[in-house]
């Protein structure tokens, strides 16, 4: 019941210093801007034990931050124009339920125009995809690929290239969190500089785009 959860506000308060409130008060500057998925089973800082102020944290339903969506750039740049985040985490999770919805058929409402870049991606790695034989394998392979996506797509922003112009550390990675053991893992796809994205993406690139993907 939403009165427990108040009550629990309270006992969790009790617990803390008193100087924990006033430290935050002053202020926040993490060092991490998560983003992870809506998921109930996936909070983003129990599973790496943070504390508040740790953490700036964006979730949505298949942890996407696309071209189009406000919401997400905005939180994307004051995370990194204000706040100076140094890394930018995009903890996917397996099992996820926004990319197994994109990977069907069905009508599942406006949600299917949100995933829809989901689509794209399993439409790019087809020919992988289509290898595995194992539902469960492909759409966790497809979970894997949509960080990766993002890792990918962030990396290309507006924001974090003018990040790096102006000569700011920014490293976007790309993690999945296996929800059977609470294990994070790396997909070592990080992103710390301009020569890592394609040269189209690239804010004031020296280099010709012409035949450079
Ligand atoms: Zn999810």
């Amino acid at each position: 019941m939403p009165k427990e959860l108040l009550q629990r506000n309270r006992e969790w308060a009790a617990n803390q210093d008193p100087s924990f409130f006033e430290e935050l008060t002053d202020g926040q500057s993490p060092r991490f801007l998560w983003i992870s998925c809506s998921d109930s089973r996936v909070p983003a800082n129990e599973i790496v034990e943070c504390h508040p102020g740790d953490l700036f944290v964006h979730r949505n339903i298949a942890n996407r931050i696309d071209h189009d969506d406000l919401n997400g750039l905005s939180v994307l740049e004051y995370a990194v124009e204000v706040l100076q985040v140094p890394h930018i985490v995009v903890c996917g999770h397996y099992q996820c339920g926004g990319v197994k919805a994109a990977m069907e058929h069905t009508d599942h409402g406006l949600i299917d125009n949100w995933l829809r870049p989901i689509k794209r991606c399993y439409h790019q790695h087809h020919d992988e995809l289509n290898t595995i034989p194992d539902e469960q394998e492909r759409w966790n392979r497809l979970c894997e690929l949509n960080v990766i996506d993002q890792v990918e797509g962030i990396a290309s922003t507006t924001v974090v290239q003018k990040a790096w112009q102006r000569g700011q550390d920014v490293t976007v990675h790309g993690w999945i969190y296996q929800l059977s053991e609470g294990i994070i893992h790396n997909l070592e796809v990080e992103v710390d500089s301009p020569d890592q994205v394609p040269a189209i993406y690239r804010l004031n690139a020296t280099s010709s785009v012409s035949g450079d993907a």
